[in-house]
């Protein structure tokens, strides 16, 4: 084998408790539907020409170095408390230390049952796979925190779903697999001693300031209301933002039912779960100070005192919605070509987003309208625009380079759901070329690039997609 990865790990040196020992299990014809060769590069992967890749990165050859683990954790899922999730479905093969010096986790995923797997089956399906791989992908392209995608392959397997659908393993990577519900689970059983361990380990992983849980809050509270500004500002809804899809490094996990917004609304939802809009764009601000309010609760028995420190844990989080408030102005004050927010810019932002609603205008072409000029064309009638116009001009006076700044900030391409599905269903066929194409394509987001015109169009009315599914 001429794969090297460079496995340094720490998870598996934690005590018994944390995880499970597991062997990903075989699968029938694993075939390679891609890897990532500059993340693996950045990983400190070498000998991607292994004729192996295809078995390694479904399971079926654990390279050396490897410790195979399914992590356990809970979470509350659309407000209920599970005390027990875990990898159900995954395998932390290890870790590496990149180039850049920052440890990140390796998983399958898709790669067998575990001690956790519950009724489920440990597969995943080819559609959920390439949709996590081309969406996290452009998310890290339009420059979001987020996990990674490192391979994906085929099983040669099929797995049972509504129908029989073809079996697919993803390899992700991510800063770490931590979650909210990865302190919740220990909380909830009074096992303080185990979540001391834990945060511990958080804290020497991640935030090596945050000493002590008040600064640990803090600091995640910081990285996820900086994480949900940048959803907001792109229009992506994340669909399913349980406690245990909620990452303490701050980055994009768990790609679901996510999804991008066509035109804009603030109540969109795609998610076919997500009957009463708990997530919806809106409310993903409300929702991820929810979560931090979960993982206060979670921390407050490693307090000296827990009961003296609800008082000042809950002001803490009560400090978040401002904080997120701050992140959305400077994110979206940007948008429109405006380098340091004042308070009433904030006015001229809704006011946009006011008319955007109202004519139902495609969201990332009326903002990158804004850069060429044609974002009054999204508007059946421009009377509004033109009015909020006038405003917006005046305001940009005295703004160096508004138009470079809005051309960073505002992208042409998004992973557009209609194209993400219309990719899934030429693969599902065994044809791989629009997958290739969007990962391309989606590589450089805020680029004027012709040959990518038709990625940026919106969904015709046939196209429209209403409704996004687990990956489960
Ligand atoms: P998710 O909706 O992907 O966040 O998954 C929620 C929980 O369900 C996690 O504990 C997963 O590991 C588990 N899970 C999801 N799909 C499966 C599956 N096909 N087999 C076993 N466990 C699964
Ligand atoms: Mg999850």
């Amino acid at each position: 084998m001429t794969l090297h990865i460079p496995f340094d790990n720490s998870y598996a040196a934690l005590p018994d408790g944390f995880f499970a020992r597991v062997q990903p299990e075989p699968v029938k014809a694993p075939s390679l539907i891609a890897v990532n060769a500059p993340l693996a590069r950045d990983l400190g992967i070498d000998g991607l020409d292994d004729p192996n890749l295809a078995a390694v990165f479904a399971g079926n050859a654990v390279p050396g170095g490897a410790a195979p683990l399914a992590q356990l954790y809970a979470g509350h899922q659309f407000g209920q408390y599970n005390p027990q999730l875990g990898d159900g479905r995954a395998v932390l093969l290890g870790e590496t230390v990149g180039t850049d010096g920052i440890r990140r986790d390796i998983q399958l995923k898709g790669s067998g049952r575990t001690p956790y797997s519950r009724m489920g089956d440990g597969r995943a399906w080819l559609g959920p796979v390439l949709r996590e791989y081309v969406v996290s992908e452009a998310m890290h392209a339009l420059g979001v925190p987020t996990t990674r995608a490192l391979a994906a392959v085929r099983t040669g397997e099929k797995v049972v779903r509504e129908r029989p659908l073809p079996g697919a393993v993803l390899t992700r990577v991510a800063q770490s697999h931590l979650r909210v519900g990865t302190f919740q689970v220990f909380a909830a059983r009074g096992d303080t001693t185990a979540l001391q361990t834990m945060f511990d380990y958080a804290v020497d992983r991640h935030y090596p300031d945050a000493t002590d849980p008040a600064r640990f809050l803090d600091a995640v509270m910081h990285k996820q209301s900086a994480l949900v500004a940048q959803w907001l500002s792109l229009g992506f809804i994340h669909g399913v933002m349980n406690t245990d899809n909620c990452s303490i490094s701050g980055e994009t996990i768990d790609y679901g039912p996510c999804a991008f917004m066509d035109s804009y609304h603030p109540e969109t939802v795609y998610s076919s779960i997500d009957r009463f809009g708990r997530y919806s764009y809106a409310a993903q601000a409300d929702m991820i100070v929810w979560n931090m309010a979960q993982l206060a609760t979670a921390l407050l028995s490693l307090m000296p005192d827990p009961e003296a420190a609800v008082d000042p844990f809950t002001a803490q989080i009560h400090t978040m919605p401002e904080m997120i408030r701050a992140e959305w102005l400077t994110r979206f004050a940007a948008k429109i070509g405006i380098s340091d927010p004042k308070p009433e810019d904030a006015q001229l932002v809704t006011d946009l987003l006011s008319l955007m609603q109202v004519s139902e205008t495609d969201f990332t072409n009326t903002f990158r309208g804004l850069v060429d000029g044609t974002a009054r064309d999204q508007f059946a009638d421009p009377t509004g625009f033109d009015q909020w116009a006038v405003g917006w001009q005046a305001r940009l006076d005295g703004e160096d380079d508004p138009q470079g700044r809005m051309r960073s900030v505002n992208p042409a391409l998004i992973p557009r759901n209609h194209r993400i599905e219309d990719m899934i269903t030429a693969a599902i066929a065994g044809d791989d070329a629009p997958f290739h194409r969007l990962n391309a394509a989606y590589a450089n987001p805020y680029e004027d690039d012709e040959s990518c015109n038709d990625l940026r169009l919106p969904p015709r009315s046939n196209e429209v997609v209403h409704a996004t599914f687990c990956g489960t």
